[in-house]
């Protein structure tokens, strides 16, 4: 909790929550004096803050580095997401592709760049991702191609990526699977605060924000969006941890739940956390 405000977390977090607090039947519980109480993280669980685009603030276990999953699927919007969602892309998830699994059969059915990243569709990224590097290696060729990328993934790669590597086939592991990208949410959020990051954020408001029906159906019509996933646990075959990453104007935060938790389970509790109550 340290270098916490809690006054400053009333004033900036009362506001972004306003819209929905208003809606609330009951209001989040304030302690003696008006103050809202300092998030109170479960075992396990991380948080980071950064209140109308300030300091970061981390709870919990916020800095610790585990397999960042989905979330992946935003680091894809920095590199391409404005081609993408210029060009309106579409992909019919069928379920399987060869050996891939995804969803649950039959699949997610027709998805936009939106709802791919909604239903966490691995399917549709891996197809887009991979008719995006057909485009790069003809127009810059591999090395050029590889820089770029790599340039994006780095905070997340960390040694992992090679300093001579040459441009992958970008495969499962590029879209949440297993634990090649790693990040925390304190890492996660200081990268979607950078500047040169500002459109995942911005694609986040304007595509996702009560977009959602699973949002919509707990939130209503205020502004937040959200970007839910799950990841692998290292050393724990099957087993996933969930992620959730979002914001409301220019406040953002992101999530983790340890393992065993799910991507419902981890946009209620982040709901509860930051009194979004119903
Ligand atoms: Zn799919």
């Amino acid at each position: 909790m340290r270098g916490w405000d809690q006054k400053y977390f009333r004033k900036a977090l009362l506001c972004a929550c306003c819209a929905a607090l208003s809606l609330a039947a009951q209001p989040a519980p304030a302690q003696p004096g008006g103050v809202m109480p300092a998030p109170v993280l479960k075992p396990g669980e991380g948080l980071a803050l950064a209140l109308e685009g300030g300091d970061i603030q981390t709870f919990g276990e916020g800095r610790a580095v585990s397999p960042m999953g989905g979330l992946a699927k935003l680091v894809w919007l920095r590199v391409e997401g404005s081609g993408w969602s210029t060009g309106s892309v579409k992909f019919r998830c069928q379920g399987t592709t060869g050996s891939l699994a995804c969803g649950i059969p039959p699949g997610h059915g027709t998805v936009s760049l939106a709802k791919a990243l909604e239903e966490d569709c691995d399917l549709a990224f891996l197809a887009w991702i991979a008719e995006a590097r057909t485009r790069w290696v003809k127009d810059y060729g591999p090395e050029v191609a590889w820089y770029r990328v790599g340039e994006v993934f780095e905070p997340f790669l960390g040694r992992r990526l090679l300093a001579n590597a040459t441009l992958p086939v970008f495969a499962t592991p590029w879209v949440g699977d297993g634990d090649l990208l790693r990040t925390s949410p304190e890492g996660f959020l200081r990268w979607l605060l950078q500047p040169e990051n500002a459109e995942v954020s911005a694609f986040g408001r304007r595509t996702l924000a009560g977009f959602w029906v699973e949002v919509s159906a707990l939130f209503g019509k205020e502004n937040w969006w959200f970007k839910t996933a799950t990841a692998s646990v290292p050393g724990v075959p099957g087993a996933t941890s969930a992620w959730v990453a979002g914001g409301r104007g220019s406040t953002l935060v992101v999530f983790h739940l340890p393992r065993g938790k799910g991507k419902p389970e981890a946009l209620a509790r982040l709901r509860e956390i930051l009194g979004l109550k119903s």
